[in-house]
């Protein structure tokens, strides 16, 4: 059987997930609700995503309807007992043969209890952190919107003035027996309760905040402790708030995810910094002292003479802190040198001084003007 008219009205595929039938649902009670959208035909249309939602959203019922269709799901199988009931009767139309008949009575997911409080859903948040911050940890505030228990009824889903009441149809225990006629004899199974859903309570006057939810949108923030030595793509999980429970179940959990933005100075691999230092020609082989800079404070370098390009210079303990605590990296400083560009006479002139003291030869060509022509087109 092709049942897709309740996924129609939802405006979801057939294999929807309940999180995918729970938010399309939301969005159409709200645009349908009879005290927001007085357009005619808006009740009906909110009448009907009730229905498609309160069968799709119980996974016993979507099964149910799935397979046999509305009959299925809001007869709560009791169509069974007149025969050739709700079901479309035995005559081949919903059975295949016996074997059918018991997968869909005591198939999988029958037996979960509907009535059992379940946890809201996770939610995740990415946080943008400076270069430094992730290094030596920082205190963020987050805000987000969150489903929380609404305010107006306290997460009863009843109008205030009004609570919920025990359930008439299943006493409170969020499940019927229903006594099914099959070839095989009378037969007595649990289902779920068609009136309350397995809540055990029944809203009466469903509170105008939340529709008898029980649950409402909410603004929300909280402080998160960033650790020390945290890096891109890690998370911190801030129990308990997430999204609102379902039956009393607690909160769910907020995953903060941690983007740590690149610095101009320095890069990172775990606790290592690693930091590029450009020296002149005169520093790299006369040698000298420079102020090197690192997350911790500028420190002085001693640059031994005849320091060449790639050298590696070690500072113990300038790195960025383990995450587990402990010890702390070392920042690695690789000497790079310039040689020097736009040198005026003077300078020229020292340079051949330096080279005819050291009995270096060299003979730079001197340009004529097509040559300069020709260098400022290479230098395009
Ligand atoms: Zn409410
Ligand atoms: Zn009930």
């Amino acid at each position: 059987m092709n049942n897709t008219e309740f996924y129609d009205r939802l405006g979801v595929s057939k294999n929807a997930s309940q999180d995918e039938i729970k938010k399309a649902y939301r969005k159409l009670s709200k645009k349908y609700h009879p005290d927001i959208n007085k357009e005619p035909g808006a009740e009906e249309k909110y009448k009907e995503v009730q229905e498609a939602y309160e069968t799709l959203s119980d996974e016993q019922k979507r099964a149910a309807y799935d397979q046999y269709g509305a009959a299925g799901a809001n007869g709560g199988f009791g169509g069974f007992g007149g025969g050739a009931g709700g079901f479309g009767g035995f005559d081949g139309a919903g059975f295949g043969g016996f074997e059918d008949i018991f997968s869909s009575f005591f198939g999988g997911g029958g037996s979960r209890n509907p009535n059992a409080p379940r946890q809201g859903d996770d939610l995740q948040y990415r946080v943008n952190l400076k270069f430094e911050e992730a290094i030596f940890g920082t205190e963020k505030e987050v805000k987000y919107h969150r489903e929380a228990s609404c305010r107006t009824c306290d997460g009863t889903g009843a109008k205030p003035g009004t609570s919920p009441v025990t359930c008439g149809r299943c006493h409170g225990s969020g499940v019927i027996n229903v006594d099914t006629q099959t070839p095989l004899g009378m037969m007595r199974r649990q289902v779920t309760c068609d009136v309350c859903h397995g809540r055990g309570k029944e809203v009466k006057d469903p509170c105008t905040t939340c529709h008898g939810t029980g649950h409402e949108k909410q603004a929300h923030s909280v402080s998160v402790k960033i650790p020390a030595g945290v890096e891109t793509g890690q998370q911190i999980r801030l129990s308990g708030q997430g999204e609102a429970g379902f039956n009393g179940g607690p909160y769910g959990d907020l995953y903060v995810v941690v983007n740590v933005e690149p610095s101009d100075k320095f890069e990172r691999d775990g606790s290592t910094i690693y930091y590029k230092l450009n020296l002149n020609v005169v520093q790299a082989a006369l040698g000298d002292t420079v102020h090197v800079p690192t997350v911790h404070g500028d420190v002085d370098l001693v640059i031994p003479e005849g320091t060449q390009t790639g050298k590696k210079f070690r500072l113990r303990g300038k790195g960025a802190p383990s995450l587990r605590g402990g010890s702390v990296g070392d920042q690695y400083v690789t000497v790079n040198v310039v040689t020097p560009t736009g040198l005026n006479d003077k300078q020229k002139e020292a340079l051949r001084a330096f080279a005819e003291a050291g009995d270096i030869k060299v003979s730079p060509k001197k340009k004529g003007f097509f040559d300069k022509v020709k260098d400022a087109l290479d230098d395009l």
